[in-house]
């Protein structure tokens, strides 16, 4: 069914919610599996203003770690692992096609969304994939 899924995760606390459903398709359709996360870069200015220099670096190490945490849930190789800076619905957009993806799961919204609408991430992938997307409709928040 499916050969290879990338599974786009903001690291947050939601990402609990979405581990067993992810879990379950890889198991059910045997697929592969990637996971990615994207650190949005601060403005240049932002840095001289926060008075800190790799604020950035900071950012990616605090993610390496939470994604290589979060991929023994998983049981999968660090080398499927994509921690990519830039445009987030870009990079998991180029990340899916370099993998030749042919699923991309990833929440309906993020943690500042509205519970009934799409999330700007979510709408971005749906319009832009070119392979099948699963939205998974993510609890309310209390
Ligand atoms: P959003 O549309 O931004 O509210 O987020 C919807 C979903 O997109 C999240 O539940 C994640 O699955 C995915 N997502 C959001 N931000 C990121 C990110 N920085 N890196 C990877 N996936 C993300």
């Amino acid at each position: 069914m499916y050969k290879h899924i990338l599974f786009a995760t903001d690291l947050t606390e939601d990402t609990e919610y979405l581990i067993n459903k992810v879990r379950n398709i890889q198991t059910y359709t045997d697929a592969k599996l990637s996971l990615i996360h994207v650190v949005e870069p601060l403005p240049g200015y932002s840095y001289a203003y926060l008075g800190i220099e790799d604020i950035e670096g900071q950012l990616i190490e605090e993610a390496r770690q939470s994604i290589e945490k979060l991929s023994e849930k998983f049981n999968i190789s660090k080398n499927d692992l994509y921690i990519e800076v830039g445009p987030t619905k870009t990079k998991i957009l180029k990340v899916a096609d370099d993998l030749n993806a042919d699923l991309i799961i990833c929440g309906s919204h993020g943690r500042h969304g509205l519970s009934l609408l799409l999330g700007s991430t979510a709408n971005a992938i749906l319009h832009g994939a070119k392979c099948d997307v699963l939205t998974v409709r993510l609890p309310e928040e209390t």
